[in-house]
């Protein structure tokens, strides 16, 4: 018999997650201790000393993260923030450029500019789907990181994986994917030449909007040892408990993955032509800019969109406020359906910058519920414009 890889679901399920040696337990035991016994001094059981160097609940969590996306590392801290703070101060030092995308998330471009920028850390910004534009950028100057998220929060632009990482590594540089939007059920950079994948864990990995969490993924073994340094001096970890529920979300990653992106769809599709509507941005409608790389690159288009209105911001306030089954709340990527308005919620950190994002956009993060509880929803918001 040849050993094949398993699917993406039997490894969601299956890898680190062994039934507890002393008990049987099928799932993974939230070891809540910060110390672990020692039967002579340096005589550990298992590996475990102190908890923010290792905890078996979070060693279960990261085995599984690091074979849902393809990667011999992963790393799991304490929130998606953390787990890019991390990242760059473990490979980056003071005085090195990172080349960022034009609309990253707004926290992640708040802590570029805001905290790193103090600590030495250098910046340009460049619409990573122009790849002409970001060649002359990165080639420009030395840089040390390329940082892409595709797709994009909230405009959804698809960014080609393959060629950034081409362009990056003509530079020398490294090229750094936050997969957020697309979870590792729908795409994996690595295997299209990215060198790290970054994850707010907090969002459809976990899927429940109960947890906060972040992860690297890489193969690198050198640069996977200073991030686990960085991980264990500067203390950024998942609790037990966190790790706990991460592990328990990503056994119906690749289910829960199906359905948002086929209630996504057909909610693009409903809303694209109608009164007040000017224009839905979602990578699965086939005038979206980005549909033919999107449907090459990834498996499925997911469950994000977004949407803005000819009344502008008075119109995408008033359809915000007006949604019962969408909860208006900032986040993304639980079962539960979402609206957020960017410009005054998760994105108010960049209003009045280059990242800015217009007042008339609400983005929507499609659950699980049954779709023609959605579209009733929306309809009846809708018709208050
Ligand atoms: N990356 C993306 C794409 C996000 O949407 C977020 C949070 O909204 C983050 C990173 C930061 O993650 P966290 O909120 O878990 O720190």
């Amino acid at each position: 018999m040849t050993e094949t890889t398993p699917g993406f679901d039997t490894r969601a399920i299956h890898a680190g997650q062994e039934p507890d040696a002393a008990t049987g337990a099928v799932n993974v035991p939230i070891h809540q201790s910060s110390t672990f016994a020692q039967d002579a001094i340096g005589a550990l059981r298992g590996g475990y000393e102190y908890g923010r160097a290792g905890n078996p609940t979070r060693t279960a969590l990261q085995e599984q993260l690091a074979a849902i996306e393809g990667a011999r590392h992963a790393f799991s801290f304490a929130s998606g923030l953390a787990a890019e703070d991390a990242l760059i101060r473990a490979l980056l030092k003071p005085e090195d450029r990172i080349v960022i995308g034009n609309d990253v998330y707004g926290g992640t471009y708040r802590l570029i500019d805001r905290v790193l920028g103090p600590w030495g850390l250098r910046h340009q910004v460049v619409d990573m789907s122009d790849l002409a534009a970001v060649e002359e950028t990165v080639t420009g100057g030395s840089t040390a990181l390329v940082w892409v998220e595709t797709p994009s929060n909230p405009m959804m632009t698809i960014s080609d994986i393959a060629a950034l990482a081409e362009i990056a590594h003509r530079a020398g540089a490294l090229l750094v994917v936050d997969n957020t939007f697309a979870s590792p059920s729908l795409q994996n950079p690595l295997a299209l030449g990215a060198d790290i994948v970054v994850h707010s864990t907090t969002k459809y990995i976990g899927g429940h909007s109960d947890v906060i969490g972040g992860a690297v993924m890489l193969d690198d073994d050198a640069a996977a040892e200073k991030i686990g340094f960085l991980q264990f001096a500067a203390g950024a970890v998942s609790a037990p408990l966190d790790a706990f529920l991460t592990t328990r979300g990503i056994k119906t990653l690749g289910v829960r993955m199906e359905r948002h992106s086929e209630n996504a769809q057909a909610i693009a599709e409903w809303l694209q032509g109608r009164e007040g509507v000017k224009a839905v941005h979602y990578p699965g409608l086939p005038g979206h800019p980005g549909h033919q790389l999107a449907a090459a690159q990834m498996r499925g288009f997911g469950g994000m969109l977004s949407v803005s209105f000819t009344g502008g911001g008075e119109a995408a306030r008033t359809v915000a406020e007006s949604t019962r089954l969408f909860t208006l709340a900032e986040s993304l990527g639980g079962v539960e359906s979402l609206v957020n308005h960017p410009a005054q919620m998760t994105h108010a950190s960049v209003q009045g910058t280059e990242l800015a994002v217009g007042e008339d956009l609400l983005r929507l993060s499609v659950g699980l519920e049954s779709l023609p509880d959605l579209l009733a929803d929306l309809d009846q918001a809708l018709s208050r414009l």
